[in-house]
């Protein structure tokens, strides 16, 4: 019999498949897709050769983690290769403004410093303030929350960065991106470059608690740059796959869990879509969202104000992919050296992000929407072939249900009919920073939100971040107040996912730290 059965071979199920395989466990990961992955996957979805990382592109989250610490010359042996781009992101404005962050500081003043000189010593300070924070910063988002080893983790902190240390984070985990950019930046295109990375999230600059995201995301390319997976993202599912399989462990694909198995003392096993039941001693994991995970559990298994509760988990606003075979990357407007930039923002301003936020969650179709566009064959020229190029564009933020179009000129009120009419205004919004772009698509393939939740029911109404990460349901509340440390109400059932603490990203967090726990390397859940 199997010691735990993991529910999703998303890469947090598969991270903690290896910790558990490695410590002996036998494990079995049940996924219901042909490929494992879940929201990293690539593929050749516009011409063959083309290989498009079909949702999650940056990997540095995964490069920086604790588990990559760990497992990494394992990964790498299994094939797991990482292109660093050294000009990680940048944002162009209208009238042809650009700013870039690049790994060269002197760049990135230079670039800041051209809209404002006092933002550029003000970059400069923050970053001298970041680099000694960062020891003590980065290793609080790999903790159980809450723990000891937080409480420790802030003690040393306020040891070495002195006394304010612990209140200076809190009030930035409680500022909202303007309140925090304002601060520290004058000029509202600087402003604007770093709060594109809250719209990353479900922070637009106006919201409470969403400071953290953008200086991290800021300051943390500065230093690093980001990290792509050579030849596509899914080079890390396949080296998660392999390492699992090396350690024992069993991935079934196309293999879809239709309910967990609950007897009198806790989750005892799962039944599979055949019909079949597969049963196991110590654990059933999920790494699933709630509200998909409670559809799994039956009926006596969870109190009705537990079913209540999960009925309650609120989730972001949707998001939609364009993918582009291009025969040259885009020219854009604010010059060529655009070009070399792994991300480019396409979002004007605090206000322009803001508007585009509140018209997706009244359900109106954005007029401007705010775009991410990746350059991957910048950096990894090998996703395309013959010196083609590949563009990977991320739309955000999106209602999951369409009330009106904020333009007034779509009338489709379902995603099946205007996936087509606003990729068009996603790509006239793009061909207004880098005309001529059209004339150099040569296929594409569009990803409305309703197709992502088709994909992964993880990605509930098309948000790709399994759940909001506002103050409410972050941080000891995520998904629910007593839920944090990856318990459900059912004993040995588990939780791990961007549901669970640390949240959505491809850092394998909340895999890990499940897995230590339930292998007594952490406190026990
Ligand atoms: C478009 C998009 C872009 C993103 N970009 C980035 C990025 O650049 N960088 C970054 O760090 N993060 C990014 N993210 C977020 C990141 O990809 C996710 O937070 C992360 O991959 C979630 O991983 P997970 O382990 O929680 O599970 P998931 O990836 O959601 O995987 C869960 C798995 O469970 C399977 N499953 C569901 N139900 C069942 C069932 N009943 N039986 C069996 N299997 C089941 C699903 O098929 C899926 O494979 C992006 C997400 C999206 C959608």
């Amino acid at each position: 019999m199997h010691d735990a059965i993991i529910i999703g071979a998303g890469h947090n199920g598969l991270a903690a498949g290896v910790i558990l395989a490695k410590a002996g466990w036998k494990v079995l990961i049940l996924e219901r897709n042909e490929q494992p992955g879940g929201a990293v996957q690539t593929a050749e979805v516009t011409l063959p050769g083309f290989r498009h990382d079909l949702f999650a592109a940056n990997l540095s989250l995964f490069a920086g983690s604790p588990f990559f610490q760990e497992f990494g010359s394992q990964l790498r042996e299994y094939g797991l290769e990482f292109v660093q781009a050294p000009k990680p992101f940048g944002s162009v404005f209208e009238r042809g403004g650009f700013i870039g962050v690049s790994t060269d500081l002197e760049e990135t003043v230079a670039s800041i410093g051209r809209f404002s000189p006092p933002d550029a010593l003000a970059w400069q300070s923050l970053y001298e303030e970041f680099q000694r924070s960062a020891a003590f910063l980065f290793p609080l988002l790999s903790v159980p929350m809450p723990s000891f080893a937080l409480a420790r983790g802030l003690w040393k902190g306020m040891r070495k960065l002195g006394r304010r240390w612990p209140s200076d984070l809190l009030r930035l985990l409680l500022q909202s991106p303007r309140e925090f950019l304002q601060e520290h930046f004058e000029s509202p295109q600087v402003q604007a470059m770093c709060a594109a990375w809250g719209m990353h999230l479900d922070f637009p600059p106006a919201m409470a608690g969403g400071a953290l995201f953008p200086y991290l995301e800021s300051m943390a390319s500065q230093m690093n740059g980001m990290a792509l997976g050579k030849g596509g993202a899914d080079s890390m599912i396949q080296a998660l796959v392999l390492l699992f399989e090396s350690l024992g462990g069993e991935l079934c694909c196309s293999s879809p869990v239709r309910r967990i198995q609950i007897s009198a003392d806790g989750a005892s096993g799962v039944e599979i879509e055949e019909g079949r039941s597969i049963g196991c001693r110590r654990a059933v994991i999920a790494n699933l969202v709630p509200t998909v995970l409670a559809g799994l559990i039956p009926g006596q298994g969870l109190s009705e104000s537990e079913r209540h509760r999960i009925g309650r988990y609120r989730y972001g606003p949707a998001t939609m992919m364009v993918h582009l075979a291009l025969s040259g990357l885009p020219d854009w407007e604010a010059g060529g050296q655009v070009q070399d930039f792994a991300y480019v923002h396409i979002g004007n301003s605090l206000q322009e992000m803001d508007r585009v936020y509140s018209e997706a969650i009244s359900g109106r179709l954005p007029e401007r929407p705010m775009l991410v566009v990746g350059q991957p064959t910048a950096v990894d020229p090998a996703r395309a072939p013959n010196g083609n190029h590949i563009l990977w564009i991320q739309v955000r933020a999106l209602p999951a249900a369409i009330a009106g179009d904020a333009a007034g000129k779509i009338e489709a009120r379902d995603w099946e009919s205007a996936r087509k009419p606003y990729a068009e205004r996603v790509l006239d919004r793009l061909e207004s920073f880098a005309p001529g772009l059209r004339s150099k698509i040569l296929s594409r393939c569009v990803l409305s939100p309703t197709d992502l939740q088709t994909h992964n029911p993880n990605l509930v109404g098309g948000d790709s971040l399994g759940g909001s990460h506002h103050l409410h349901q972050n941080y000891l509340l995520r998904p629910f107040p007593g839920w944090s440390r990856y318990r459900t109400p059912v004993r040995r059932l588990y939780m791990c996912g961007a549901s669970t603490w640390p949240g959505a990203g491809v850092g394998a967090g909340s895999g890990r730290l499940l897995a230590r726990m339930l292998t007594g390397k952490g406190r026990s859940p």
